[in-house]
Formats: C-alpha cells, sequence, structure tokens
C-alpha cells in the first residue's frame, strides 16, 4: 500500500513519523475523509471548504486546502483506485520537545491514504446500520473536525454491548449527531436533522447537505430543528449520513430490531437520488 506522506507517495513501511508529533502526543490535528466514485471526489467543494475552515481555526499553518483534489488524485493513480475514500490529516507538526504550547515555526504532517470502497452502483440501497444512544461527551467544538476522537470512541464502546456500529449522542436530551455521522429522524413524510450552527455544535456533515437536498427534492418535509431523544422511539426511519457510508438506515436500535429491521423505503429513495447527483457529475467530468 502507498500513502502520501509530506509531498511524497511511498509504500506504507516507508512512512516514518516522529513521535514528538503533535498528533500523537496531543491528538493536535485535524481531517478529512472524502469518498470518491469512478475517480469523482462526492462533494470535494464542501470538503475543501470544511478543510479551510478546520485549519484556520485550529491555527495550523503550511497546508492549502484547496490542494486536496489533486492530493487525493495523486494517491488515487498510485494505489491504482476509482472506488476509494481517502482519509487525509494534517497534524501541528512535530517540535523538539513536548510543551502543549507549539513553537511558531513548527511544520504541519500531512499524511493520506486511500482505501476500496463500494462503486456507484451499492447506492442503490441504503446499507443496513445498528445503533445504540449514549450520552455525547465531547467538547464544544465539534464543528472543527479534529483528530481528537476519545469523545466519539468511548460512546462507540459502551455501544458494542448492543452490537452497535455507530452510536446516536445526546446532549440535555437532544440528539446532536452520531459519533462519526449526521443523524436524520423521519416520521411519516417528516424527515428531521439538527441545526449546526448551535453551542456546543455539531460537525458540517457534506453528506447530511446532500441528503438534505435529495429529500427536499423528493417532495419529503425536512425540517432542520433540535431533536429530542425520546423522538428516537417513535420514529418511523433513522438515518446516518457519512462520507463513508453516505446513507445508512436503522435496523437495530440498543440491541432491539428497529421499525421492519430492513433498510427503510425512504432512506432507500434519498440514497438512490444521490446516486443520481453523483451520477450526473459523473457525465460532465469524464
Ligand atoms: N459528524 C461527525 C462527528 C463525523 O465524524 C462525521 C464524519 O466523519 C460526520 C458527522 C459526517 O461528515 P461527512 O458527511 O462530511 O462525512
Amino acid at each position: 500500500m502507498n500513502v502520501w506522506l509530506n509531498g511524497h507517495i511511498l509504500p506504507l513501511e516507508k512512512a516514518h513519523i516522529s513521535p514528538l508529533d503533535r498528533g500523537f502526543l496531543f491528538g493536535d490535528g485535524i481531517y478529512e475523509v472524502v469518498r470518491f466514485f469512478d475517480r469523482t471526489g462526492m462533494a470535494m467543494d464542501a470538503h475543501m471548504q470544511r478543510l479551510e475552515r478546520s485549519l484556520q481555526l485550529t491555527q495550523i499553518k503550511g497546508f492549502n486546502a484547496r490542494e486536496l483534489p489533486a492530493l487525493c488524485e495523486q494517491l488515487l493513480q498510485a494505489e491504482n483506485l476509482r472506488d476509494a475514500c481517502v482519509y487525509l490529516q494534517i497534524t501541528r507538526g512535530a517540535a523538539a520537545m513536548r510543551a502543549h504550547l507549539p513553537p511558531d515555526n513548527i511544520r504541519p504532517t500531512v499524511f493520506a491514504m486511500a482505501h476500496a470502497y463500494g462503486a456507484l452502483d451499492t447506492l442503490t440501497t441504503a446499507a443496513p446500520i445498528s445503533l445504540s444512544i449514549q450520552p455525547d461527551l465531547r467538547w464544544h467544538r465539534c464543528d472543527i473536525k479534529s483528530t481528537s476522537l476519545m469523545g466519539s470512541i468511548l460512546p462507540m464502546l459502551d455501544g458494542r454491548a448492543h452490537h452497535a456500529d455507530e452510536a446516536i449522542l445526546i446532549r440535555d436530551g437532544f440528539v446532536s449527531e452520531g459519533s462519526s455521522s449526521n443523524i436524520f429522524v423521519v416520521r411519516g413524510n417528516k424527515v428531521a436533522t439538527a441545526p449546526i450552527n448551535t453551542d456546543p455544535s455539531i460537525l458540517h456533515g457534506t453528506m447530511r447537505t446532500l441528503a438534505i437536498d435529495a429529500a427536499k427534492q423528493l417532495g419529503f418535509d425536512v425540517s432542520i430543528r433540535p431533536i429530542e431523544e425520546s423522538e428516537l422511539a417513535t420514529a418511523d426511519e433513522i438515518w446516518v449520513s457519512s462520507s463513508g457510508r453516505v446513507l445508512a438506515s436503522c435496523v437495530s436500535l440498543n440491541g432491539k430490531v428497529f421499525s421492519t429491521g430492513k433498510p427503510a423505503k425512504m432512506a432507500c429513495a434519498v440514497i438512490n437520488c444521490m446516486r443520481l447527483a453523483v451520477e450526473n457529475l459523473l457525465v460532465k467530468t469524464p
């Protein structure tokens, strides 16, 4: 496997990072994950904007977010992948000694790798997903796509008791988002997802935006509003959106069969609509 490290493509075994890297010592870094179909990145502009925003908010300097598409393209070519997920991580870099406050002249460590993922024709049904409901233990700035992810990992570990793949996080009685995704709750024709610009915040999910657009296009009644935890128990469908999963549909909640126990009707309609949007994009970029 070849990876990208600081401007070079090289075999994974040769990609060495200092133990003094602040990503390793402090989780002082940010990341992006981009889904590719036939070498076209889904929502690439939104990923670039979010990366730029994360860099600004964390004051990590020395990487230009506009390099993202070319970097991904180089990596996909090196790995001979067309349908894939690219993971990019930028840490603040390695200093001469461990200190919370970084030196001014520190240079970032940029690392990226790609893995094969399903082709576009896998987006004809929403994938089934098992969820558990867990307290949101995270900090206030979840709009920053930070590599410090202990607050996301612990609820997922607790969800293992229910064999859950993902956790729905609850803050003060309301659904904030998934541990690595955004959450949609559906009742009848009404689709709801939580607002992003709150304090504490949640992540501006790129697939969240595409799923909202698709649901509106299909004529569903979409609202961006706070979702009470109690709405989960009475929901007809719960959707999970993220670049890796695109849109998954809840089949099990807290270890019990949810709704019909199969990917739900509206979720499948939305993912098909998202697939058509990508198809159109591919036609325009041969
Ligand atoms: N929310 C959190 C906490 C995430 O970690 C992610 C993805 O990693 C998302 C939402 C979904 O973001 P996107 O749709 O851009 O992948």
